[in-house]
């Protein structure tokens, strides 16, 4: 049997009618850099979150970059966030010359540890950005508590969490502003780059608007220097249809997270991912816990299973953060797992066959015998 590690044309076949209509509405207006689908999107997304505003930009780390210089995060200042994360996350801070200082995370949740936080602040912090890795939000509470006590910002890297809640609301409008990538693997993705900015606060979404569109404040009066982060009409037309059928998709892949995890279990083996109490987690990425990862990983490729490992070098021992002094057990939680996480096949036309055969192929490289 063979199962992809992602499956967007079972995705999108049900779709393509919807698809072509829509790209054809967008050609005939030639509205394709930002215009009316935008707008529509916007609002509409905005709606899905429950936050005043989305702000659609160009891909998820420009949505993080133009939150960060909107919200003033500039040179010589500070923001903290994690070392497992995708690069796009200090990247972005460092794209606004500012500096990223990383804490350890949770190693139940895979999240920032709050408690971890104190002994990072120093003067020259300004902001915080929690990732919501692989669908399962961080713990909002007290991140907030720490950053009001504080005064920072906090910008939430909602790039894997379309949908998640932590205590019934969605993830990206806890903070001053949610950002969200829908790169087309994404639980939302486009058919091409696309992100957005979520925020309830009307000046930064102001900001925001200008940024991404050359600092304009009418055409061709500038009142910044800003950039072009705009998203475009066909990416909008298509995220406005597929954002219908996002509730769904992420009640499947809870379900089938739900096939693995009972498929594992009394597998001592193999760690299965734990959602957290005040989460609803949207399994963006189902990723296991295996001492052998890299034969566990060749063994499923061999048995034609998809599988990843997100992420397998933290950003702290990546040559691109070399400069920024951590050493190797500086993060030791995020460390471990870098080494074990094994990333499984997740998406929503996931069949039960599927789910048995790879949690199958899982027990024979960990040296568990299985009967199913
Ligand atoms: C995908 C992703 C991003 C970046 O989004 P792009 O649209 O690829 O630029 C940022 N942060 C995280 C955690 C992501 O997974």
């Amino acid at each position: 049997m063979k199962v992809p590690f992602l499956d967007l044309k079972a995705h999108h076949a049900p779709l393509t009618e919807e698809f072509d209509r829509a790209i054809r509405e967008v050609i005939e207006s030639s509205a394709f850099a930002g215009g009316p689908f935008v707008e529509k999107f916007e609002e509409e997304f905005a709606s899905f979150c429950g936050s005043s505003y989305a702000i659609g930009v160009g891909n998820g780390t420009d949505a993080l970059w133009l939150a960060l210089l909107a919200l003033g995060i500039g040179e010589g200042d500070e923001v903290i966030t994690v070392p497992n994360t995708f690069i796009a996350t200090a990247e972005a801070i460092t794209y606004c010359k500012a500096r990223p200082v990383f804490v350890d995370v949770d190693q139940d949740t895979f999240t920032m540890n709050p408690a971890e936080l104190e002994k990072s602040l120093t003067q020259r912090t300004k902001a915080i950005i929690p990732v919501h890795l692989f669908g399962q939000p961080a713990d909002m509470d007290p991140i907030l508590e720490f950053a009001r006590a504080n005064g920072l910002f906090i910008v939430e890297d909602a790039a894997q969490a379309h949908g998640a809640q932590y205590k019934g609301r969605k993830a990206g409008t806890i903070g001053d502003a949610g950002c969200f990538s829908f790169y087309p693997g994404k639980n939302l993705g486009a058919f091409g780059e696309a992100g957005a900015v979520v925020t309830n606060d009307p000046e930064l979404r102001k900001q925001m608007q200008m940024l991404r569109d050359h600092g304009q404040s009418r055409k061709y009066y500038h009142s910044t220097m800003g950039w072009n982060c705009r998203m475009d009409g066909i990416q909008a037309a298509i995220l406005s249809i597929k954002l219908r059928h996002l509730d769904e998709a992420n009640s499947l892949r809870r379900k089938h997270a739900l096939e693995y995890n009972q498929a594992f279990a009394g597998i001592d083996e193999v760690l299965t991912p734990l959602e957290a109490k005040y989460a609803r987690h949207v399994y963006h990425v189902y990723a296991v816990r295996v001492q052998e990862r890299d034969a566990t990983l060749r063994h499923l490729q061999e048995q034609g299973v998809g599988c990843a490992v997100h992420y397998p070098v933290p950003i702290h021992l990546q040559e691109a953060g070399r400069n920024l002094g951590y050493t190797k057990g500086a993060f030791p939680i995020a460390e471990k797992l870098a080494d074990e996480f094994l990333s499984l096949p997740m998406f929503p036309e996931l069949t039960e066959e599927q789910i048995e055969y790879v949690a199958r192929c899982v027990s024979e490289a960990v040296g568990v015998e299985v009967f199913v």
